[in-house]
């Protein structure tokens, strides 16, 4: 969902990155602020003091999007999570760890440390507006902080509702996990209040459009995100039990890294039906992934001398797996895209098999009609 994000550096050793949808939603903000908000409140001032009020306001407020994600971090931290990246985009932020929580009260801990932040972040700037209107500051400042106070508490209680992917689905998931033991139940039950709530959403987004008000469309909008995303985060549910070689193709074909791109494309490639191919050094070992898509990039009058392993993603960029690892687990963090991404599946640094989001979408599939996940045809 977040490959394609603006990188923005590192913060506490964590990179962050922000979506292009930001830039639209900061210059959304900024003009609903300086008209809808500020222009009201304190009238008579020149245009560009509320444009300018507004701006630093609208990075202000994305500053503290970015302390509830980072608070999510930093307590993932603590239990051992790390966290590849944080991502600020179109309805908030996203702080992505390499693996789930270990026990209920570390996923409810992670989960609510981030609306807990905002809550604190809206009481510090609720407080200073009181401190800089009774020392008699410009009315513009103090509706700004009284306005960052109030957008902190919205989005503290947002996060809140108990709906996968926000943060208070994650608590309902860690309170049905301590209650049942089991981290499935959790799961399935923020999943399914994801679509309820989700549903809601879009319900009283949606009505009042049919008497011409179009004010909610925004929250409609965000209540399909939910539902969307909430179906989503059932998969790993539905694999669960499955081991990485119940469902991946065995002896899959391979480029040989010592080839040149030419050669490969023609002896290998050409007779192919598949995209993305496991690289291979001379000895045998599993040593990247080479997608055509990559391939392309090589220019045409280098392909007869560029080696794949020089043109491929080194196996450390690759997602690679264990024959006996958990397929929810594997499949939830490497989220391959079709054509361009595979998992390895290696075992004494050999390639065994390789899994597509193909083998993945099969296995699900399976799964609904209550047949069996076998092992695909070898090829
Ligand atoms: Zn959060």
């Amino acid at each position: 969902m977040f490959k394609s994000s603006i990188p923005l550096g590192r913060i506490a050793g964590v990179p962050v990155g922000a979506h292009w949808s930001v830039l639209v939603i900061m210059v959304l903000l900024t003009e609903l602020l300086a008209i809808r908000v500020l222009a009201p409140a304190v009238p008579g001032q020149p245009a560009w003091v509320y444009w300018a009020v507004a701006a630093g306001t609208a990075v202000t407020f994305m500053a503290s999007l970015l302390a509830h994600e980072v608070t999510h971090a930093l307590v993932g931290r603590h239990f051992r999570l790390r966290t590849k990246r944080i991502t600020l985009w179109l309805l908030g932020g996203a702080a992505e760890f390499d693996a789930e929580p270990p026990t209920p009260k570390a996923d409810a801990l992670v989960a609510l440390s981030g609306p807990l932040t905002s809550l604190v972040l809206g009481g510090v700037c609720y407080g200073l507006a009181e401190v800089a209107a009774r020392l008699g500051f410009s009315w513009l400042l103090v509706t700004a902080l009284a306005w960052l106070a109030f957008t902190n508490g919205v989005l503290a209680a947002f996060n809140l509702l108990p709906a996968t992917p926000l943060d208070g689905g994650r608590v309902l998931r860690a309170v049905v996990w301590k209650r049942t033991g089991d981290r499935e139940h959790g799961v399935s039950a923020a999943a399914r209040s994801g679509r309820f709530v989700g549903g809601g959403l879009v319900v009283l987004g949606v009505l009042p459009m049919l008497y011409g008000r179009f004010d909610l469309l925004l929250m409609a909008f965000v209540g399909w995100f939910i539902m969307t995303a909430a179906s989503t985060e059932s998969v790993p549910g539905q694999l669960s039990g499955l081991r990485v070689a119940d469902v991946m193709t065995p002896d899959p074909v391979v480029a040989p890294g010592w080839w040149t791109v030419h050669a490969f494309l023609d002896r290998v490639a050409a007779n192919s039906p598949h995209r993305v191919f496991p690289v291979v050094s001379f000895e045998g070992k599993a040593t990247g992934l080479v997608s055509l898509g990559e391939l392309t990039r090589v220019p045409p009058d280098a392909r007869s001398r560029t080696r794949i392993d020089k043109a491929c993603r080194q196996l450390a960029a690759a997602p690679s797996a264990h024959p006996d690892d958990r397929l929810d687990k594997v499949a939830f963090g490497a989220s391959p895209r079709l054509g361009r991404d595979l998992i390895l599946v290696v075992l004494d640094e050999r390639v065994v098999g390789v899994i597509s989001p193909n083998d993945i979408a099969r296995a699900i599939e399976l799964r609904a009609l209550d047949q069996p996940v076998r092992r695909n045809i070898p090829g």
